[in-house]
């Protein structure tokens, strides 16, 4: 069933587009465009009557946190939708919120907290917006558990091209309620979001450090603890050679059960969640990147990755802690602007995901892969999966490995590093394998369909015809996959 409803005089409204440069958040892919900042649903549907009138193209985007180029569109529009930030109800009985597009995760666990709920999935970062987070069906360090963004997504609005609003849900227009989510932001604008969270019973949630020898051992943990365990995830350090190779610090953490953490309800305070803008008080952390900037010029990255290693061992010791869920998730707004020690070449991510019976021969192979070619990524990160009910899913039951790579502006190093990335790509790809597009840069036409599958890609494209069937929604990620 379909109910649509069109704002009132939506293409009536001049739109005031600007000229800026607008890249991923590795700073390696994009370029300029045409950027239009929303307040309103009316101001989103006069925007697609004029991106319509001029036989353009847009690209839809939230906080900008996609590595690659998921919401840029080079020479073309961009709508960003962050100014869209309301979040229009939370139910303290429920702990379920009804959000604007632009609603950031930080802005609604400072709404939930204080009501003894967090989101059910959160990204590395709080910066992400709900759009967003639903466009790419974002997954958490419970993946394996909970499962991804979108099943906590009861409803929403999307608006199509033609300005009209449809509501979906698993009930109301479900074929595209589960395409829309993790659909790349290729069907129509979310404008209005309900979202489910999860009660809590204390600020704080119960972590180990784990130290694991190799990769073999990161995998026995990740097999040994995920049925207990509410997080898991692994740093690896991608450097370590021999017999070494794959080694890291596993992280468990575990939610609180109801009394369990009486002095931890004091952490509902939303102020006491948040990460600390200063180091030891004193130093702001603003300055930190410069600091990791020389690591990376001075080749010193590997020495980084061993110190971490050691370091492990002490955590271990002091295993288990307590810390608020905001310290736990949100390691990497610790530093803030840390990917501009990447200057001047920026990063790109590569996640390939996994399945469970290939992940560890397939992913000591990639990091055998990066390892000859002299790409050694920086960080990687393990995680577990489960598969997930939505048509462009990049879930499975497996593995994924987050490999953050250093991009070089010598043109020759660039081609080289996306020469590697392929390869490794047909290798996952080969093993039944898939990616997650919020982290990509360089897969190619021909994978698409090999990374879907030939059904979900028809019908994917049949719905695409159905609500945007003179192809407005475009980014340079849709046309590189030719989408
Ligand atoms: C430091 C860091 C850590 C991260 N950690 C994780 C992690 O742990 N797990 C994970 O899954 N991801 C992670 N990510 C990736 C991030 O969660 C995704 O890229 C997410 O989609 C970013 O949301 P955004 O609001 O920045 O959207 P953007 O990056 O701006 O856009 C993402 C996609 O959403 C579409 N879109 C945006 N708004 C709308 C809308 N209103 N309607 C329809 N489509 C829309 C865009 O067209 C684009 O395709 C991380 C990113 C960073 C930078």
């Amino acid at each position: 069933m379909t109910t649509s409803t069109s704002p009132p005089t939506a293409d009536a409204l001049p739109v005031p587009w600007r000229d800026e440069s607008v890249m991923g958040f590795g700073m390696s892919v994009g370029g300029p465009a045409k950027v239009f900042r929303p307040q309103s649903v009316e101001e989103v549907a006069a925007a697609f009557g004029d991106v319509r009138r001029q036989g353009a193209s847009l690209a839809l985007r939230g906080a900008g946190c996609s590595y690659g180029d998921a919401s840029t569109n080079r020479n073309g529009h961009v709508l960003d939708l962050t100014g869209m930030n309301s979040i229009l109800s939370f139910d303290p009985a429920t702990g379920v919120a009804e959000c604007e597009p632009g609603v950031t995760v930080r802005d609604l666990w400072k709404r939930s907290i204080a009501h003894g709920y967090w989101p059910r999935v959160v990204s590395g970062t709080m910066q992400v917006s709900m759009g967003g987070a639903a466009a790419m069906n974002i997954h958490g360090k419970n993946n394996y558990r909970l499962g991804a963004f979108g099943e906590g997504v009861r409803s929403f609005e999307l608006m199509t091209p033609k300005g009209e609003l449809v509501r979906c849900s698993r009930e109301q227009n479900a074929d595209l309620f589960h395409a829309a989510i993790g659909g790349f932001g290729m069907l129509g604008c979310f404008t209005k979001l309900e979202i489910e969270t999860k009660r809590v019973h204390s600020g704080r949630l119960r972590v180990w450090g784990i130290v694991a020898k190799d990769l073999d051992h990161n995998f026995e943990i990740l097999e040994d603890l995920h049925g207990e365990a509410d997080y898991l995830v692994s740093w690896v350090d991608l450097h370590a050679t021999g017999a070494s190779l794959g080694r890291g610090l596993m992280h468990r953490a575990d939610q609180m059960k109801p009394g369990e953490d009486p002095d931890g309800l004091r952490f509902y305070d939303p102020a006491l969640q948040d990460v600390p803008s200063t180091i030891l008080g004193l130093v702001p952390k603003g300055w930190l990147w410069p600091g990791m900037w020389c690591a990376v010029k001075f080749g010193q990255v590997g020495l980084v990755n061993w110190l971490k290693f050691q370091a492990g061992f002490r955590e271990e010791r002091q295993s288990p802690y307590l810390q608020t869920h905001g310290a736990f998730h949100f390691l990497l707004d610790y530093v803030p602007r840390w990917q501009w020690m990447t200057k001047p070449g920026g990063l790109i991510q590569f996640q390939p995901f996994v399945p469970k019976a290939e992940g560890p021969q397939v992913l000591r192979r990639l990091i055998e892969i990066c390892q000859r070619d002299g790409h050694v990524p920086y960080l990687g990160v393990l995680k577990k999966h489960k598969p997930d009910p939505f048509l462009m899913t990049h879930a499975l039951d497996g593995y994924s490995m987050a490999m953050d790579i250093c991009v070089s502006k010598n043109t020759s190093k660039r081609d080289s590093l996306w020469r590697t990335c392929r390869e490794m790509a047909d290798v996952v790809l080969d093993a039944g394998g898939r990616f997650y597009y919020a982290k990509d840069a360089v897969l190619m036409e021909s994978s698409f369909s090999r990374l879907h599958g030939g059904d979900a890609v028809a019908q994917f494209r049949a719905l695409k015809q159905r609500w945007d069937p003179e192809g407005m929604f475009q980014t340079d990620l849709s046309r590189r996959m030719g989408v």
